[in-house]
């Protein structure tokens, strides 16, 4: 179900919102008095993730008296990085900037990060400097994950988690987010090519409703990593990385096995009470599951491709006969 013509427009905004009820009326009117400054053509697009309150009440009321707001309601709750993606999906405009729906994010920082963009990037970043959050619970594992994310993907941000983002909507559509991937854009993006920015910007306590996620999360983006990882690096050749583990496994299985074999010839010590007899089994085992999973890895990613007719690379631009061609 599509909620509106595909016509294009400049910008639009997207909101996932899940139980903010209280929030939905006082952030409408400050993205209007934000972007009616700005003086292009806009639509707000909210993703009513499930809410069990009033939200979609709150949000019917508002798309009635202002036709730039658009509401796609969700059956369940889906997550906050399916709202985004179905936000992504839906939405018009050249150009497309996320923000979260509880007003911890500032709408008046939309025009400046809309300004940066027009520098010639693809994705800016919002950076939230002085962030007001718990400082124990969210501040200081977001600043591990952050660490850690810029270490692994390469891409280097402050503030991965802040959702406060404009993009390119040539990019992002582009990319297609699973689970709860929101955060990696920006090293998805950069791997397909794209130009990533960061700039400063407010944040203020959450006011009304509760926040949705807490220690856990950390958790889940350390698992989401290593996938994010696994994507960047390896997802068209994954044989690479299973069939260097599984080599060097069953290297270390022989490598084992011949020390036993030795320490039997040389030593008279008794094969199969030599603990290392079972460690060589175990490494010999475990080095051709890895590379069978390899293998399996490489089907997959075949058939991923294919189906999907999705090539294994992106084109930025086509010279023909001399001209350039979209
Ligand atoms: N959100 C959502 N679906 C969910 C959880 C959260 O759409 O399952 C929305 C939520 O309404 C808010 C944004 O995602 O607009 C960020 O959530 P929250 O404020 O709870 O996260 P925090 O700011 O605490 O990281
Ligand atoms: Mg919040």
């Amino acid at each position: 179900m599509v909620v509106q013509t595909k016509e294009k427009i400049d910008i639009s905004i997207i909101i996932p919102v899940y139980n903010e009820e209280r929030n939905i009326a006082p952030l409408c009117h400050l993205i209007t008095e934000q972007m009616d400054g700005i003086g292009r053509e806009y639509e707000v697009l909210f993703i009513d993730d499930g809410s069990k309150d009033s939200t979609f009440e709150e949000l019917g009321k508002i798309a009635k008296d202002n036709r730039r707001v658009k509401v796609i309601s969700f059956r369940r709750n889906f997550g906050q990085t399916a709202a985004m993606m179905a936000g992504f999906d839906h939405a018009r405009g050249e150009i497309i900037v996320a923000l979260d729906g509880d007003l911890q994010n500032d709408p008046k920082d939309i025009p400046k990060i809309l300004d940066k963009l027009e520098e010639g990037y693809d994705i800016v970043s919002g950076w939230r400097k002085s962030r007001q959050d718990n400082f124990i619970l969210r501040i200081i594992p977001s600043k591990i994950a952050n660490w850690l994310i810029g270490l692994i993907t390469g891409v280097r941000l402050h503030d991965y988690g802040c959702s406060l983002k404009a993009y390119r909507a040539e990019v992002i559509k582009n990319i297609r987010l699973y689970g709860d991937m929101h955060r990696f854009i920006p090293a998805l993006a950069s791997m397909a090519g794209g130009k990533i920015a960061e700039i400063e910007v407010n944040h203020l306590p959450r006011k009304y409703g509760n926040s949705n996620y807490g220690l856990s999360r950390t958790l889940k983006v350390i698992l989401d990593l290593i996938a994010v990882k696994f994507l960047l690096a390896f997802s068209t050749k994954p044989i690479q990385l299973f069939g260097l583990l599984g080599l060097s496994s069953v290297f270390g299985g022989f490598l084992f096995l011949s020390l036993a074999i030795f320490m039997k010839i040389y030593l008279n010590t008794d094969m199969t009470g030599n603990p290392l007899l079972l460690l060589s089994v175990l490494l010999v085992l475990l080095g051709v599951q890895f590379i069978g999973t390899g293998l399996l890895a490489e089907v997959t990613v075949r058939t991923y491709h294919e189906s999907q007719n999705k090539p294994t690379y992106l084109i930025k631009q086509i010279i023909d006969n001399g001209k350039m061609v979209e």
